[in-house]
């Protein structure tokens, strides 16, 4: 969404605003990844209990070896010789769970705060959702430098039509030669995705659509007003952000409300609390299956609503930088003037639970994802991430699906499962080391003893002391 230089009132249109393309792609994502640590580096964790994030099932007194960035071996804790040098870490009664991915974020030049703020929370990728072009060589340089950060795959900038305040991640298109050239610029900065915006219109999103299946990039965001949830899902959008455009989707009043929002589109947020009243479980269903069958699947940012409009949280302080803090401040007292849209922002928070619940049973892929931005109040870099997973337990989720939204799914989405998603030999060792099991509660996944980003351990202590060390306070 638009974060950057704007009040928490203009923050909940654009949510509203939002949706992604994403188009089918059989090739693995060329992500910015930290170097990988020498062969012979190795970590041990002993004694610990994986959790399959497949199965559900936990595995105890297992010991994991890593070589460089890789898990080599996990066996029973007694058939296992330990490598010479390894840096061995004894976790009886601890659980392992892959690395966390948050698949919306905006990491913008903030991202010297969001690194160590995202490993201290186990989360070991990320998926940029809009930036400056210019802030990608910056991070780059941030993970060549060796500084720990967690992987990054990302979209380049927002693809959407001329706007009044151009803000500095948007790139406007206007013609199919503007839409074709925008998204073979994104591929040159590297980016594996594009992402439009909600205003575009229909003639630009099919080229920028058909343009990134030549170069076979997924396509992600708003959702057009224009287009339809069902004409999107054929065309190849892979996943849809915030729920957009979902309950005028499912309501038998589609056609009527799609005309209203075309004509209206500022006002987009009333039609979709309209629609939720019309809903036709029937057309859902169709809907839904059609999801699964073309793998649109769905990031909801629950959490995103809920930090606009919620009252400043104090204890958040410390995770933040002061200058932020201080916008964050007045925010909320401008914020506070419009009760109606904050009254309509949580009716739609609690229909967008209601929306996920649905989809779930219906089988529909669901991804964590937090839209993570120092630009609106409340919301820190992974720490969010954790509360978006228990607003999906909340949602209807068990801990186990929520736990897959945060890894095997994003795996899959970005065809990584050879390499990600799970504890398994062979795969990256990104894991997380908790406290307590996560599938008791949900809550656990925030209880963490270690990290593990691509072969090197960071203590807790050592992970917070480096989030001290940035923020500064
Ligand atoms: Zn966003």
């Amino acid at each position: 969404m638009h974060a950057h230089k704007r009040s928490s009132f203009s923050l909940v249109l654009s949510i509203t605003l939002v949706g992604a393309l994403f188009i089918h792609s059989n090739h693995s994502f060329a992500a910015i990844e930290s170097k990988q640590p020498d062969e012979s580096r190795s970590v041990v964790i002993r004694d610990i209990t994986i959790v399959n994030v497949k199965t559900g099932e936990l595995e105890p007194n297992q010991t994991v070896v890593t070589s460089g960035n890789q898990i080599v071996e996990i066996d029973d804790s007694n058939n296992i010789e330990i490598p010479d040098g390894a840096t061995v870490i004894p976790a009886t009664g601890k659980y392992l769970i892959p690395g966390l991915w948050d698949m919306h974020v905006h990491l913008m030049d903030d991202f010297k705060y969001a690194f160590p703020l995202l490993l201290a929370n186990g989360v070991t990728g990320v998926r940029d959702m809009a930036t400056e072009l210019k802030n990608i060589a910056d991070w780059k340089k941030e993970v060549e430098d060796n500084k720990p950060a967690p992987r990054i795959t990302y979209s380049g900038s927002t693809l959407i039509q001329p706007q009044p305040d151009a803000l500095p991640h948007l790139y406007p298109v206007t013609s199919e030669k503007s839409a074709r050239d925008a998204v073979r610029l994104m591929k040159k900065h590297g980016a594996e995705s594009i992402k439009v915006y909600s205003f575009l219109p229909r003639h630009l999103y099919k080229y920028i659509i058909d343009e990134a299946r030549k170069l076979n990039m997924k396509v992600g965001g708003h959702l057009p007003i224009p287009v339809r949830a069902e004409e999107a899902s054929r065309m190849g959008k892979r996943s849809f952000e915030h729920l957009d455009g979902l309950f005028i989707a499912t309501s038998h009043e589609e056609d009527k409300l799609l005309k209203l929002a075309n004509k209206n589109p500022d006002e987009h947020l009333n039609f979709e609390l309209e629609a939720f009243k019309t809903y036709d479980a029937q057309k859902a269903n169709k809907l839904f299956k059609l999801f699964k069958k073309y793998g649109t699947y769905q990031v909801p940012t629950l959490i995103t609503y809920l930090q606009v409009v919620s009252p400043l949280d104090k204890e958040l302080a410390p995770y933040v930088p002061e200058h932020y803090w201080a916008d964050w401040e007045k925010a909320k007292k401008e914020m506070s003037v419009y009760k109606e849209l904050i009254q309509k922002s949580l009716q739609n928070h609690e229909n967008s639970k209601k929306m996920i619940k649905r989809m779930n049973e219906a089988g529909v892929p669901i991804m964590t994802g937090t839209d993570a931005t120092f630009g609106i109040p409340n919301h820190v870099y992974g720490k969010s991430v954790h509360e978006e997973l228990r607003l999906l337990v909340a949602s209807g989720l068990t801990p186990l699906e929520a736990l897959q939204a945060a890894t095997l799914t994003p795996a899959k989405f970005m065809d990584r499962e050879q390499e990600l998603g799970t504890i398994e030999e062979d795969k990256l060792a990104d894991m997380v080391i908790l406290h307590d099991n996560p599938l008791d509660q949900i809550e656990n996944t925030e209880r963490i003893y270690g990290v593990v980003m691509n072969g090197t351990y960071y203590g807790k202590g050592e992970l917070d002391e480096a989030v001290k060390t940035v923020i500064n306070k």
